[in-house]
């Protein structure tokens, strides 16, 4: 197997160093496939094309050793579409250390989420469909992209320039506009592990090692996996408009999803393992290597993002954290306990926290003090099972 290891160049420093972060790239190892001529066919699309990032928020670091252990499985597979991997794609934030903490998950000169930096495309789709439907579907999906990626160079060299963070996110966005399957590696605070599909795509949950998935609506919020399919999922909407379906499973062109692998500050290079073996599941349905690798046998569960809900500390104090994330937790049994030590001998010196419905702990805050207010947990509701 072919790896091209490059850098990919993300903007200046004041000293004038350059900021970047390593880029592999993986060809495929045969030309684009062609159907049978039994199959009537001629010429089909290629393999897809595939781009993974892991790390934008600094202290997110597991998706790194996800890539190293893709890289590493991908040495025995044949490949057969472009995969792309970008780990430490945000080098800022990956430095922002404060003492023993990595800081990392917004941008220390605007107060920016860095991943919510990311360009809504502001163009008319319906209107640019109109123009374009003529073409064949493989020619449409290539003339999108371009368009997509001229939108991402737009922006970059515009007269009036544009925000350190949101150089980096465009020109990572530009990257992931490349390709058909498009997977952004995160983790939590202190996190189980979570998918975040698109509603139209929710399918694909049960490829990757994952056992909770949160369905999320087609709409743009800054975030890559929304910044990669929502231009797609629009497009698809203006072709059925004029009565055309896209060949794909989904019906929508491109998949885009964000892995949230467990907690943040933690490398696990067995876990790593199991997940790059749930990507590389994902890839062998996709057809884009050779081999058949079937995913995990595991129970997947999912809930739809308006049910994904936060409590937030009812008060302020220590906080003993009791419920087990990724283990389902009765209405009223307890999730927290805060501690008030300056309570001393009264009743609510120790508060219980729990929640009237049945949930599934997902996330909690990473530390053991909290402001009022401080989002505690992340639960899901009305849990199903995919
Ligand atoms: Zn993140």
């Amino acid at each position: 197997m072919n790896i091209q290891q490059t850098s990919l160049h993300l903007g200046e420093l004041a000293t004038g160093h350059a900021l970047t972060a390593p880029l592999f790239c993986i060809e495929p190892s045969k030309e684009p496939r062609f159907v049978p001529e039994t199959q009537g066919g001629v010429d089909v699309s290629p393999a897809p094309s595939v781009y993974i990032q892991a790390n934008v928020h600094g202290a997110e670091v597991q998706g790194n050793a996800v890539i190293y252990q893709l890289l590493k499985l991908l040495e025995s597979y044949q490949v057969l579409g472009k995969i792309v991997l970008a780990p430490l794609a945000n080098p800022l934030g990956i430095n922002q250390k404060s003492g023993e903490f990595t800081l990392g998950r917004f941008d220390p000169i605007t107060g920016v989420n860095w991943n919510r930096e990311y360009l809504d495309h502001q163009f008319d789709i319906e209107a640019w469909y109109l123009a374009h439907q003529h073409l064949s579907e493989v020619e449409l999906i290539s003339a999108f992209k371009a368009r997509l990626t001229e939108s991402c160079d737009e922006r970059l060299n515009n007269s009036w320039g544009i925000s350190t963070g949101h150089r980096l996110a465009v020109t990572l966005q530009k990257m992931a506009h490349q390709a058909d399957i498009v997977l952004d590696l995160h983790t939590g605070p202190k996190s189980c592990k979570h998918l975040y599909a698109p509603e139209y795509d929710k399918q694909a949950a049960r490829f990757f090692s994952i056992p909770y998935t949160l369905v999320i609506p087609n709409e743009f919020g800054g975030a890559m996996d929304e910044a990669a399919f929502c231009p797609w999922w629009c497009l698809a909407e203006a072709a059925k408009a004029q009565g055309r379906e896209f060949s794909s499973d989904s019906g929508v062109a491109i998949s885009a999803f964000t892995l949230e692998l467990a907690s943040q500050e933690r490398i696990d290079l067995a876990d790593a393992k199991q997940d790059a073996l749930g990507i590389l599941a994902y890839l062998s349905h996709r057809g884009v290597i050779a081999e058949k690798v079937a995913p995990a046998d595991m129970p997947r569960f999912g809930c739809y993002l308006k049910d994904y809900r936060k409590l937030h500390a009812p008060q302020s104090g220590m906080v003993e954290y009791c419920a087990e994330l990724g283990q389902p937790l009765a209405a009223g049994e307890p999730l927290a306990q805060l501690l008030r030590v300056e309570r001393y001998g009264r009743e609510d010196a120790l508060t219980s926290v729990s929640l009237p419905v049945d949930c599934v702990p997902i996330l909690h805050f990473a530390s053991a003090s909290v402001h009022q207010g401080t989002e505690l947990y992340k639960v899901m509701t009305n849990v199903f099972e995919l």
